[in-house]
């Protein structure tokens, strides 16, 4: 298994966790852009949102309510963006999909 998250959610590199259940691994970016700055990501290898079906439909449901308990959870009342960046334009550096929770600071738009 050659998947930094792999690793990540399965313990063999360490990350410091923010929320785990049956279906997805929380932790903290190691590169953090905000001071609220978490990846949610599926415990089951999943490149990106592109790779994803119609099977899929629920998980990915099930990683934006993931990332929406943890604002509530960090006190983000002022606001917070969820973005899964998405292949090379889209600026993924990471080939297992996840959710980039950011907050606790005013969020420029639009991104780079
Ligand atoms: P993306 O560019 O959307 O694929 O996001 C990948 C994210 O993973 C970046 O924000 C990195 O800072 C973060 N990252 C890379 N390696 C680690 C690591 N070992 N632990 C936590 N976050 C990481
Ligand atoms: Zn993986």
């Amino acid at each position: 298994m050659s998947c930094l998250f792999c690793k990540i959610i399965e313990g063999s590199i360490p990350s410091t966790p923010v929320y785990q259940d049956e279906l997805c691994y929380a932790f903290a970016d190691i590169h953090p852009q905000a001071p609220v700055h978490v990846l949610v990501a599926p415990r089951e290898h999943i490149v990106s949102m592109a790779d994803c079906n119609e099977e899929d439909r629920a998980l990915l449901g099930h990683l934006l309510w993931a990332a929406a308990e943890i604002a509530r959870e960090k006190g983000l009342d002022k606001g917070y963006r969820a973005v899964v960046n998405t292949g090379g334009d889209g600026g993924q550096s990471v080939d297992h999909l996840h959710v980039h929770l950011l907050g606790g600071r005013p969020l420029a738009w639009p991104p780079g």
